[in-house]
């Protein structure tokens, strides 16, 4: 394995840099929808060909995924115990209505940034940090909020300036 990600360097470069993003924001929304999924998946690609999320986890770390019922179906089943069970041990309903977990970092995140719950984790961390889906425009905002959570959204985001 990589050695760990210093998470306090980025922390501080991903603060430095938010207001800068939120430019590059502005940039990105006015790029064709398909020409914008382009650029991030080319970016995300080269990004996560380096990038070894377990020497990261900071968004286990210090965010939550939003838990579907799906999710929490198939989570409970997967410990063993019934939906309510699972809700009141680990769960609550935030201010949008969706359920998120109770504490960060994430209870299921192991000593080795590994995952407990993998196989049967929720889509939202199957699909974090969000960079190779379609419709991109639609996440600008978000996808710039990630950088403070993501090292590699931060990187996602370097690549594609130079590009616009
Ligand atoms: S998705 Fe981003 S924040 Fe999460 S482990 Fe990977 S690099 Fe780190
Ligand atoms: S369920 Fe697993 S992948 Fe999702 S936040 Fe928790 S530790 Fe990370």
């Amino acid at each position: 394995m990589q050695e760990e990600l210093d998470l306090k360097s980025f922390k501080e470069e991903a603060d430095s840099r938010l207001a800068h993003n939120k430019e590059i924001a502005k940039k990105l929304r006015k790029v064709k929808p398909r020409a914008l999924d382009g650029l991030f998946h080319a970016a995300h690609d080269q990004v996560f060909e380096a990038m070894d999320c377990l020497t990261c986890a900071n968004c286990c770390k210090t965010t939550s995924p939003i838990f579907k019922q799906g999710d929490i179906q198939r989570m409970a089943k997967a410990f063993k115990m019934k939906v309510p069970e699972f809700i009141d041990a680990y769960l609550h309903l935030d201010s949008e209505g969706d359920y998120v977990l109770n504490e960060a970092p994430c209870p299921f995140l192991a000593a080795d940034n590994t995952c407990i719950a993998y196989e049967s984790r929720p889509t939202a961390c199957r699909e974090y940090p969000h960079t190779d889906r379609k419709k991109m425009r639609q996440i600008v905002n978000l996808t710039v909020r990630n950088t403070l959570v993501c090292p590699a959204v931060l990187s996602v985001l370097k690549i594609i300036e130079e590009k616009i």
